[in-house]
């Protein structure tokens, strides 16, 4: 048995090891800058450089990078020896307090939106002294914010920890004004639950499509799929579980807290789900949990899928995001309370998510929307493109008992007024029911479920934080200015929810009704990201963000341009491998079935006699037909890929590729499904989806 509590943590340089290791001057100086964001003395960053090289190099590091994650979504590092030449013609292991605080990448390749280009093409990395360094792979891991020369943020991480700032700013003003004067800071927890597909390295590698774009571009429909159920939560396969044991091991070391593991709904689907920590630590851990997700399968001769859906028919993958706010003296704000003060204070916190995603519904669409999650969202499995809170039936009866001014009565014993009675807590049981619904209250806390499994969770997280910034925000406003403060906060959780109560929807968010009654209720259906996009750069969005200081109208833009650049190459890539893989696979499969049937029909014929030759013709006629419609949909594909390089915006480039591509690719891929289904399987060198999905044994 290994010592988990020991291994836990064993690779990262966090309180513990700083406390151990540091000078106690230095370490309070450091304690300071964390938690309270102070400037960081050169001469303290010195020594900590040091010891930190010390600590790393006593466990076998020789490099450190400065780990940053710019806006492809993943992370990026480049590694530097420790190294200094001295004088005797050897070298040293150095590190500086300078090295430690600032980098400075060559940036020029890595996506900006021309943000660079009217600046300059240099960005610095700057260390995110809330979050860690620890080691992996013999190097040491700085977590760094990466901004242009002028400040502009040119990834996830900074304006992460902007919105975070903005949320806690006004968090405090309304604690403050609920009497709470001891709590510092509030912070935005993340619990992200990760799900992710796992098929074996050999079939992997034979897929181009599930190599270039990470999704198969065709398949036909495997005679068992996840109909029966009998995967979730399924017992786990020995190469499954050793792998997830490694997984769990390599996170824990890192000190990230993985908790549940598990068999998740589509065959050779599972899921893993950390204990929740601060948004930004949580980003840090997730991303780090993708890559070591991908890197361990390779040693398990698996293959690791983090697309939103690498085949078609069955699930798709998401991350939940849950979301809450919390005070660095651990009161959850969205956790109802035991007094009556706290229940109005809970309130006032929960009708400030509603107004938030109500009136923000398409910034949170938008914080979703990629074309691997254009798959996902609205096809009947994930949450539909339509946003919607679900409260449960409890605290929706409270709120509904508030709007019309009547007493709520639980279980005819405890009547509800805000400030005056202690509200209910609300069981995960009671709560949790609803699986169909985007944005779920789940008992203390939200869960965002429209987020695409290869995200980073930093674009969800920074729209959570900053839109519930701006309802406290309006609420602080209204609240320091009152002198009857109580009626003041009852009146604002009413009006606010009668406001924004048409954003609550406890039903079936699959049922086609629901997209009737939606529209009804005049919420927003952003289908496609093409759709959602252009909200990004609506008027209230950038107002919204430069008002918080979390993007500045220049990164904003920047964002968008960056945002419809990914999507328009990542249906390029998908249109060009699957051009290829229908001209080097597809067809040479069916001519060559082809060619064999003719022969076999010719010889018949030559015997003369009686032979039945119905089945050749019939098989022949069948798949003649389907090749000639293939070479039409191939061509209609191949032109619209050719027509696609035109000089236009980038928003009607991005929606040639949806309607012409996209729609192009679709159209083709029904025919190779149904030309598989014909080919014999000695013909078709690539695996199938029944291969694929049931391969790991
Ligand atoms: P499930 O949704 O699968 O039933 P849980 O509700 O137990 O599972 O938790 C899901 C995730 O929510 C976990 O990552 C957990 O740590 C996280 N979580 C729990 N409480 C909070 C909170 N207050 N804030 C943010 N995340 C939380
Ligand atoms: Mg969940």
């Amino acid at each position: 048995m290994k010592d988990i509590p020991n291994l836990f943590g064993s690779m990262v340089f966090n309180d513990a090891v700083m406390k151990a290791r540091l000078p106690k001057e230095v370490y309070k100086a450091l304690k300071k800058t964390m938690s309270q964001g102070t400037h960081l003395e050169l001469d303290v960053a010195n020594v900590v450089a040091s010891a930190m090289k010390d600590w790393a190099v006593e466990k076998g590091a020789t490099h450190f990078t400065h780990w940053f994650q710019p806006m492809t979504g993943t992370t990026a590092e480049k590694h530097d020896s420790f190294i200094e030449p001295d004088d005797g013609g050897q070298v040293i292991m150095a590190f500086s307090g300078k090295a430690l605080v600032k980098g400075e990448p060559d940036a020029s390749s890595f996506p900006s939106g021309g943000l660079r280009a009217t600046f300059e093409a240099r960005g610095y990395t700057v260390w995110d002294i809330t979050s860690y360094a620890f080691i992996k792979d013999g190097t040491l891991y700085i977590p760094t914010a990466f901004c242009s020369y002028s400040g502009e943020a040119l990834d996830m991480k900074t304006p992460l920890l902007r919105s975070m700032e903005a949320v806690d700013k006004q968090a405090i003003r309304i604690l403050r004004l609920f009497g709470n004067t001891d709590a510092k800071r509030v912070m935005s927890s993340v619990g992200p639950e990760q799900e992710y597909f796992l098929i074996d390295k050999e079939m992997y590698l034979k897929r181009p499509d599930l190599i270039y774009t990470g999704r198969t571009l065709f398949g036909a429909r495997p005679p068992k799929g996840q109909e029966l159920e009998d995967h979730y939560f399924g017992c786990l396969k020995p190469r499954i579980s050793a792998y997830m044991k490694e997984l769990d091991e390599e996170l824990w070391k890192l000190g990230a807290y993985a908790k549940t593991k598990h068999n998740e709904v589509s065959p050779a689907q599972h899921e893993l789900a950390p204990i929740f920590s601060s948004a930004n630590i949580a980003t840090d851990h997730n991303q780090l949990t993708m890559e070591l997700m991908k890197s361990i399968a390779t040693k398990h001769d698996l293959a690791c899928l983090l697309h939103e859906k690498p085949f078609a028919g069955v699930n798709g993958s998401g991350k939940h995001n849950n979301w809450s706010i919390a005070t660095d003296t651990g009161i959850n704000l969205l956790e109802p309370g035991d007094t009556p003060n706290e229940n109005a204070q809970f309130l006032l916190f929960l009708v400030a998510v509603i107004k938030a995603v109500d009136e923000y519904q398409d910034l949170l669409r938008v914080s979703v929307a990629s074309a691997g999650n254009d798959h996902r969202l609205g096809a009947n499995e994930a949450p539909p493109a339509i946003v919607s809170i679900f409260l449960g039936e409890e605290l929706t009866a409270i709120m509904e008992a508030i709007d019309a001014g009547t007493v709520y009565k639980d279980k005819g014993k405890e009547q509800m007024e805000i400030g005056v009675t202690v509200l209910p807590h609300f069981s995960k049981d009671t709560t949790d029911r609803n699986r169909t619904s985007p944005f779920a209250f789940t008992g203390n806390k939200f869960e965002f479920r429209m987020v695409g499994s290869s995200f980073s969770i930093a674009g969800p997280n920074i729209m959570l934080n900053t839109i519930v910034a701006e309802s406290l925000r309006q609420f602080a406003d209204i609240l320091e200015k009152t002198k009857d403060f109580k009626g003041e906060v009852a009146s604002i959780v009413k009006k606010t929810f009668h406001d924004h109560k048409r954003i609550v929807f406890n039903g079936n968010n699959y049922a086609e009704e629901w997209t009737v009654e939606a529209q009804k209720r005049g919420l927003s259906n952003l289908r496609t990201t093409i759709d959602a996009l252009p909200e990004f750069i609506s008027k209230k969005g950038i107002e919204l963000f430069k008002k918080h200081g979390v993007y500045s109208e220049v990164e904003i833009h920047s964002r968008y341009e960056i945002l419809l650049e990914a999507y328009c190459k990542t249906l390029h890539i998908e249109a060009l491998t699957m051009i290829d893989m229908v001209k080097g696979i597809v067809i040479p499969a069916s001519v060559d079935y082809q060619n064999d049937l003719a022969k076999l029909l010719q010889k018949k014929k030559a015997c003369g006699g009686d032979y039945d030759v119905s089945l050749e013709e019939n098989l022949l006629g069948k798949i003649a037909k389907l090749s000639s419609g293939l070479l039409k949909k191939l061509t209609t594909l191949e032109n619209a890929v050719l027509e696609s390089k035109g000089g236009e915006s980038a928003l009607a480039h991005a929606t040639f590729y949806r309607d012409k591509i996209f729609a192009g690719m679709a159209d083709l891929r029904t025919v190779v499904d149904e030309i598989e289904t014909l080919v014999a399987k000695k013909y078709w060198s690539v695996p199938t989806y029944a291969e694929m999905l049931f391969s790991v044994n």
